[in-house]
């Protein structure tokens, strides 16, 4: 069975094209039998997701820091629930076992996840498919940001197969699938700085 954690937004004052495109990727992750890990919040896109997989019958994880459990930010319908003791200790469980990472239209807590994954895979410390759903063209930014990074020369060229864009949930499990194979060494990370 697949598995996926998914980075996503805990602010719900956002388009409801955000809202859609959510759960229409939830019921898609659900039919395709793959079991998603989130960060647990009952807000925002992370409820949307929650809530979408519930109603579908799939399987959701959530893991989440006791601080933010103690202020009642966890999905109450969730029952597979990881408790940390730290936000890094959350992030660096987000990873195990996952077969990939899809991010979702966020906030700063979103970008953070984003990119240390990117930065953990430029370093071979991870080397799963990172997708990136564009919804709303809400993506187009960092886009830019990351192939101006190119065009600067902080960044070679090859690392935009770090991760996936897509513009509609449809894709991301194509995307998943047809990933390129990132298995560079922490030799090859060093040719690529
Ligand atoms: P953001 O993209 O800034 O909305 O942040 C999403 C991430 O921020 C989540 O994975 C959490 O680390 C954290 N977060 C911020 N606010 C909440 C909340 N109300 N409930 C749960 N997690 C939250």
């Amino acid at each position: 069975m697949l598995q996926v954690c998914v980075y996503c937004a805990s602010s719900g004052h956002i388009h409801s094209d955000y809202f859609d495109a959510t759960a229409h990727l939830a019921h898609l992750l659900v039919e395709n039998e793959v079991k998603v890990v989130f960060g647990g919040g009952s807000s925002g896109l992370m409820g949307q997701l929650a809530d979408s997989v519930l109603a579908a019958g799939g399987h959701i994880k959530g893991i989440m820091p006791q601080f933010m459990n103690e202020v009642e930010w966890g999905h109450t319908g969730v029952s597979d629930f990881v408790y940390t003791e730290t936000m890094h200790e959350r992030k660096a469980k987000f990873l195990e076992g996952t077969d990939a990472l899809i991010a979702l239209p966020g906030g700063p807590g979103t970008f953070e996840e984003l990119f240390e994954a990117i930065t953990l895979k430029k370093l071979a410390q991870f080397t799963k498919p990172i997708i990136i759903l564009n919804t709303r063209g809400y993506f187009n930014a960092f886009n830019l940001l990351m192939q101006q990074a190119v065009e600067e020369r902080f960044m070679p060229d090859e690392l935009k197969h770090l991760f996936t864009i897509v513009d509609s949930p449809e894709e991301v499990l194509p995307a998943i699938h047809n990933a390129q194979a990132w298995n560079k060494g922490l030799h090859d990370a060093g040719s690529l700085r």
